[in-house]
């Protein structure tokens, strides 16, 4: 028997995808295979901890935290939560309050973080560190009983930790380490996005390799069959199985079915994206396969909202979206392409169910974009903003400042075009661009340098050639954009924690 395992630290909203799929393929294969969502019940078991009775001389805000917790879940859990902005962004700071005070003073989680004072996941002895040490884990006491029961109930002989978030990285190494010491006999692999980020882009693991037996780089069907004695390819259109999942449990007001149509990127042309660095090839689900997984899935799973975990959703299966809707809101991202600059598409799509689309339009300067790789028009990005807007879609906008393209003065174009659609925005995710490691790769016209300090570090640091430095792109953010009125009603809209995850619900229903 194998157990899944995906650890704390994740926005706890929606079933893990990958161990979703891989339980799945493995039972197909006659594997007996289990899963735990260490994350969803390790933050309830904090909640639960948090919730005790208050401490003599807390202060005001730490007792009401304590006090609200079970009602401030049921606000997240509840569609009426998210008809409230102010109430819900209160229950997010006081459940993270909550986290905060039941985690250890060496290291606190919140809903979507995870702080060590000391450890850093970017550092494999830190790593290294974590393992030889369970107990310093603020999640310890859950999973040590966790694991403890569904090891020795079950005859597990092999623990698959999925691990795809940097959040997760540090109590991932803790429950393997315990695991490791508590039952030598079992193997124990490492996979998911973060473990391929690192195999891929990064540097020696050999020390990881003290802890884990394998480390799967990119999907780990084919790896994990073989490791089960089934050598041979998984079989072509397996769906992910959420039917040992929690599913009501998750806080969210309703269901959501997460679901990747498609494994990497249709464009795979942007300059600096992760996504090119890896080198992961495009693997589409046939467009028909995908109408019928969501289908059988729907039934299965009675889901509120579809969440298309693609890096980028192709237009051939937003067609097939509008021919066929899945009946289901739905939400995922889109680039920015000739179909969204057409009224009549986009209101194909919002009758299809479309929700929410998040768009990485990056820059509002077209240089930047064409030296970016983009392969959009800014002009047909106003366009799509505008017909979204019509159609009743909300949109989630990523921006990248500080990329070696970029200027001042193409910074400021960016704000411009922000500004001047900030009636077609719902909600923005600004970022300052971190230059992807490449091991052996020297981006050209570019001089770099150790970024973080720790080995695993998946970005480089780099002279700016046009001297528009990560301090000067901050305090433009800080002292200009960021400070803009309407920049400001939209970031203000962000949903705390569990941002785009939980925006769609906050968009025009
Ligand atoms: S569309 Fe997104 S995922 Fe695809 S290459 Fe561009 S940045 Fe990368």
């Amino acid at each position: 028997m194998i157990l899944f395992v995906h650890p704390p630290v994740a926005k706890p909203c929606e079933p893990p995808a990958g161990i979703a799929l891989l339980s799945s393929v493995l039972k197909a294969a006659d594997v007996p295979v289990r899963v735990l969502d260490a994350n969803l019940e390790g933050i309830s078991f904090l909640f639960e901890k948090g919730a005790e009775p208050v401490c003599p001389g807390e202060d005001p805000w730490t007792r009401r935290a304590r006090r609200l917790v079970r009602k401030n879940l049921a606000l997240l859990k509840s569609p009426d939560g998210y008809r409230k902005p102010a109430e819900y962004r209160r229950a997010v700071s006081d459940l993270n309050r909550v986290l905060e005070i039941a985690s250890s003073p060496e290291a606190q989680a919140e809903l979507a973080n995870y702080r060590d004072k000391e450890l850093s996941p970017l550092r494999s002895r830190d790593l290294l560190r974590a393992a030889a040490e369970p107990e310093r884990n603020p999640f310890y006491s859950f999973f040590s009983r966790r694991l403890d029961r569904e090891i020795n109930g079950n005859g597990i002989r092999l623990v698959g930790f999925s691990l795809n978030y940097l959040t997760q990285a540090l109590t991932a190494f803790a429950m393997a380490g315990y695991v490791r010491r508590r039952y030598p006999g079992i193997g124990v692999v490492f996979g998911g996005g973060l473990v391929t980020s690192w195999m891929r882009r990064s540097r020696d693991l050999g020390p990881l390799r003290a802890v884990a037996d394998s480390l799967i780089a990119g999907p780990g069907e084919k790896a994990m069959l073989r490791l089960c004695g089934k050598p041979g390819q998984p079989p072509a259109g397996t769906a992910p199985d959420y039917s040992e999942f929690p599913l009501g449990d998750y806080f969210a007001p309703g269901r959501i079915l997460p679901y990747s149509a498609s494994r990497g990127c249709y464009w795979m042309k942007c300059s600096f994206c992760p996504e090119n660095a890896e080198g992961q090839p495009y693997q589409p689900v046939p467009d028909e396969n995908v109408l019928e997984d969501l289908s059988r899935a729907a039934a299965r799973v009675n889901p509120v909202l579809i969440h298309f975990l693609d890096n980028a959703v192709r237009p051939s299966l937003f067609q097939a979206l509008i021919r066929r809707p899945p009946g289901i809101p739905w939400y995922g991202f889109a680039r920015i392409t000739d179909h969204l600059g057409k009224r009549d598409f986009c209101r194909g799509l919002r009758e299809s169910g479309c929700r929410m689309l998040q768009l990485g339009i990056e820059s509002g300067d077209q240089r930047v974009l064409d030296e970016l790789g983009k392969g959009m028009e800014i002009r047909t990005a106003s366009l799509a903003l505008n017909n979204l807007k019509e159609a009743g879609i909300a949109t989630y906008v990523y921006l990248l400042f500080g990329t070696p393209a970029e200027t001042e003065e193409s910074a400021r174009r960016t704000f411009s075009f922000v500004a001047e659609h900030s009636e077609s925005i719902d909600f923005i995710n600004a970022a300052v661009f971190n230059l992807p490691f490449t091991p052996g790769e020297q981006p050209e016209h570019l001089t770099t340098m150790d970024f973080y300090d720790g080995d695993l570090s998946l970005y480089r640091n780099f002279v700016h050639p046009r001297g528009w430095d990560r301090k000067s792109v901050r305090r433009f953010l800080e002292k200009e954009f960021f400070r803009h009125h309407d920049v400001r009603q939209i970031i203000l809209r962000d949903p705390p924690s569990f941002t785009s995850n939980h925006a769609p619900f906050f968009a025009v229903s």
